[in-house]
């Protein structure tokens, strides 16, 4: 699961209150230096790291008795809010010129996977009703050109290239006048990459941005190089002047160090995630469900939102309603389980559904295949069983029945039985701290 070790390392803390029955300035000490190490083993800077722990400690000792939370609980609940503040409070979205097209300009090292969210961010905003034109400003690795014009066909997105014997800001210039007779409405710039900064580049990166005068400069970077990310959005926003950054390979066993340290560090937000080699695989970053999945708390809104790519909008909006309600109920069941299997990537969505968290390749098999199981059961339910799970809570001999049509044990329907109602519980409680409410009741 991403960033586990974090997460992991942060538990501990909570755990070292249990039994106290408020926070004080003694029993913060242990935990405190638990948060600390969790942040440091993820690569989080050390002066973002000294900053948080002594916001913590500060809010913990001045918080006082809260009646029915526990101060693990609020410990939690602290650090949760200085996390998200930690990342740049709300969500960052891209900016759209006044008159288009709109330009962005992406610039990062080498390797990165600058050329592959040249695409992504295509696609993401053609979904979003936007025409776009990609150029193809790599002149030092021909490959670089081709692996564009590839992708822009995957994504069927026009690719602007003029070869490598061009200098990079007459291919901008070229490629925005192409975008303006085309009227499209974002003119979209990959741009060379380096194995390390150096002049040249900075240089060159500077005549583009002269020629293009873009709306978005945004820096591709590393989620695996950890806090090292942070210095580069600092060293790049000194150079060129940028906007934003670009998180990649936040699927990869990345420690947490870029995402934390980023705006902290360069005073520039994180706008946009790479989540996946897929063309699909790009997101809004939020800091509110990135907290989230950092405690370990699941991640039911990216979830929802999900959902909704292959639900209908009424039904993703009734299941949210239920599910806030506790009515949720086995069609929902249902309807989710389809979606999920729908949307293929089954390793990302389960990590997202609370209590399912920490997935292996092995596990994810395992899961489709109880998914099956699952659908079998609520397959021959009568609808007014898939309405009132309480009905099959009440009588073995339906549960009996319905095991006897679907080929399964009694057992296992038990199972579904009490599965859902679990889902019901902790679906509750989470939607409930993403909205800002009370913390949950930790388990164990
Ligand atoms: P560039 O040199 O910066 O243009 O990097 P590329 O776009 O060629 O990407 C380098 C490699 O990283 C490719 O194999 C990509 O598939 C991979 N990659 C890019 N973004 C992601 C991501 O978000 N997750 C994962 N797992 N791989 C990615």
């Amino acid at each position: 699961e991403m960033f586990g070790q974090l997460t992991s390392g942060l538990e501990s803390a909570w755990n070292k209150l249990k039994g106290e029955e408020v926070l004080t300035k003694e029993n913060i000490v242990e935990p405190m230096r638990d948060i600390r190490r969790a942040l440091l083993e993820a690569d989080v800077s050390l002066p973002v790291v000294r900053r948080f722990v002594q916001a913590v400690s500060e809010q913990a000792v001045g918080v006082g008795v809260i009646r029915g939370v526990k101060p693990d609980q609020q410990l939690v609940k602290i650090v949760s809010d200085e996390l998200v503040k930690l990342m740049g409070g709300e969500v960052s979205e891209l900016t759209f010129a006044k008159s288009p097209p709109t330009v962005i300009l992406l610039a990062g090292l080498q390797g990165v996977g600058k050329t592959t969210v040249s695409a992504k961010l295509a696609l993401y905003l053609k979904k979003q009703g936007k025409s776009c034109m990609l150029i193809a400003g790599d002149v030092y690795r021909p490959a670089a050109i081709d692996q564009l014009v590839i992708l822009g066909k995957q994504v069927d997105v026009p690719v602007y290239t003029a070869g490598t014997d061009v200098k990079p800001a007459e291919i901008a210039r070229q490629g925005l006048q192409e975008a303006k007779k085309k009227n499209v409405d974002v003119v979209i710039m990959d741009t060379a990459g380096r194995l390390q900064i150096d002049k040249t580049m900075m240089d060159e990166l500077k005549d583009v941005k002269r020629t293009l005068n873009p709306t978005e400069v945004l820096l591709v970077v590393d989620a695996m190089t950890g806090q090292e990310a942070a210095a580069l959005v600092t060293t790049f926003n000194l150079e060129i002047g940028i906007t934003g950054a670009i998180l990649t390979k936040l699927d990869g066993d990345s420690r947490g160090g870029a995402a934390l340290s980023v705006k902290e560090v360069s005073g520039k937000p994180i706008k946009l995630v790479g989540r996946g080699e897929r063309m699909e695989d790009l997101e809004p970053f939020y800091p509110d469900r990135m907290a989230g999945r950092i405690l370990g708390m699941g991640d039911v809104l990216s979830f929802v939102e999900k959902a909704q790519e292959v639900m209908k909008q009424e039904d993703a909006e009734d299941l949210q309603q239920k599910i806030m309600s506790a009515k949720f109920d086995f069609n929902d069941f249902l309807k989710q389980t389809r979606a999920v299997a729908q949307m293929g990537s089954m390793s990302r969505v389960l990590g997202m559904i609370p209590g399912m968290g920490k997935v292996t390749p092995a596990q994810i098999r395992e899961a489709e295949k109880s998914l099956q199981i699952m659908e079998a059961m609520i397959e021959v339910m009568t609808p007014e069983e898939r309405e009132k799970p309480e009905l099959l809570a009440e009588s073995p001999a339906r549960r009996k029945r319905i095991a006897k049509e679907s080929g399964k044990t009694e057992q296992q329907v038990s199972q579904l039985v009490a599965q859902l109602f679990q889902m019901r519980v902790r679906m509750k409680n989470l939607m409930g701290v993403m909205q800002g409410g009370s913390v949950p009741a930790l388990s164990n």
